[in-house]
């Protein structure tokens, strides 16, 4: 082989599409049907909206997204505090249907699929699955968050937010809205959502990270809390019931310095390349995937290095992620009570919180920072 995707979600996917048809290539992937089940909120801003959260990104026509792959497009964001304040942003998000985008994405490259094959790790610079070795030059290590190709070359642990989701049918709430609620009792140190499909079907969900969680809550309780009981929720949900359920987890750490180690490129949620305050990774997985096959292309063509994608996922996505990272620390640090998480946002306004949602740091949250410590104590 000259290159094998292993894994084949979302970034594996972008690489597939990417890579040249001449190439000799195989994506390699433990499911049987691709994408599916569904572990995702399934939401990705508009090309409009990239292009102000990647700025440096050059070619914005990976987020023309398909007609075919979307169930809604929704306009507007609204965040919910614990004592019902509303910031409604106007925000456009493609809510896709991702196992079909997946699928459909892999298929259309062209190139070899095998399925229902685990990746066990690395022999060398050989790639060792349960139905054998595979001797390729190339390997994108693109399995997601547990990244198999991590733990065999003892890259550092990253932190992870586990999250639960169910698809609900019959909910009543306005479908040009993702709705996002931020509170400890429903969703400690993250945040909870509702993000409708359209026809009344939605995904809701929950992040649910254990630290900051009262002693014995676990997030099955917390997401039927959300569900049943939260007022700015189940005011949508009365009549609505679960179709199905999943859980995750969403890396919420760093990316990775490196992502080149020999002949192996880490694109995705292996790298931790994710929009860690909001737990989006499918714009940077999109864009990592796309950046490696571009890399790989040149690499055979003989005029890249591999060591050309570090470079280049760096420049489109470093910034950004870095961004969110320090914004999610932030919010961790008032993350230990609904009281305090409603006292320190009663200071942003809608624009300021347009502003986080996209990545960007709010002037006064600049200003305020080198006094951050001295403001814990009075907030
Ligand atoms: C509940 C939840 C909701 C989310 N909602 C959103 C959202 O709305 N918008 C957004 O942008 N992001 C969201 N995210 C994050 C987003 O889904 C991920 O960041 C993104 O899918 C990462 O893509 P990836 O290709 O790196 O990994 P994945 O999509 O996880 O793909 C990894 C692939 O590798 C395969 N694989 C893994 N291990 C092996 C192995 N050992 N052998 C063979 N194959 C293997 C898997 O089967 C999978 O197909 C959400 C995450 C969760 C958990």
């Amino acid at each position: 082989m000259d290159v094998a995707v292993a894994g084949v979600g979302i970034a594996g996917a972008f690489v597939l599409r990417g890579l040249k048809g001449s190439l000799e290539v195989l994506g390699i992937d433990k499911r049987e049907k691709l994408g599916y089940p569904v572990e995702c909120g399934e939401i990705i801003p508009t090309k409009k909206e990239m292009k102000v959260l990647l700025p440096n990104l050059e070619d914005y026509s990976l987020f023309n997204i398909p007609k075919r792959f979307e169930s809604n497009r929704t306009k507007e964001v609204h965040f919910i505090l614990p004592n019902g304040r509303t910031y409604e942003i106007d925000f456009e998000f493609h809510v896709v249907e991702r196992d079909k985008m997946i699928q459909t994405i892999a298929e259309e490259s062209g190139h070899e699929l095998m399925l229902k094959t685990r990746i066990k790790g690395l022999r060398g610079d050989k790639l060792i699955t349960e139905r054998g070795e595979i001797d390729a030059e190339v390997i994108v290590a693109s399995d997601g968050p547990n990244s198999r190709l991590a733990k065999a070359l003892n890259l550092p642990k990253r932190e992870f937010s586990p999250a639960k989701q169910y698809v609900m049918r019959g909910v009543e709430c306005d479908e040009d809205v993702v709705y996002m609620y931020i509170g400890r009792e429903i969703s400690p140190g993250a945040y909870a959502w509702i993000i409708p499909k359209g026809d009344g079907v939605a995904n809701v969900g929950i992040g649910f990270r254990p630290e900051y969680s009262n002693k014995g809550d676990t997030i099955v309780r917390a997401l039927d809390r959300f569900v049943r009981e939260y007022p700015y929720s189940s005011q949508f949900l009365k009549k609505a019931e679960v179709v199905s359920g999943i859980g995750a987890v969403v890396p919420v750490d760093l990316p990775v310095e490196r992502a080149v180690y020999g002949n192996v490129l880490f694109a995705g949620d292996s790298a931790s390349m994710v929009i860690s305050h909001v737990g989006g990774g499918i714009p940077p997985s999109m864009v990592a995937g796309d950046a490696a096959a571009k890399v790989i292309n040149g690499y055979f063509d003989g005029n890249a290095e591999l060591e050309e994608y570090d470079r280049l996922w760096k420049r489109y996505l470093y910034q950004p992620l870095m961004n969110a990272y320090y914004l999610k620390r932030l919010w961790d640090r008032f993350s230990d009570s609904d009281e305090r998480i409603t006292r320190i946002l009663s200071l942003a306004s809608d624009a300021d919180m347009g502003k986080i949602l996209r990545c960007r740091i709010p002037a006064k949250i600049r200003l305020i920072s080198p006094l951050l410590p001295i403001v814990e104590k009075f907030i």
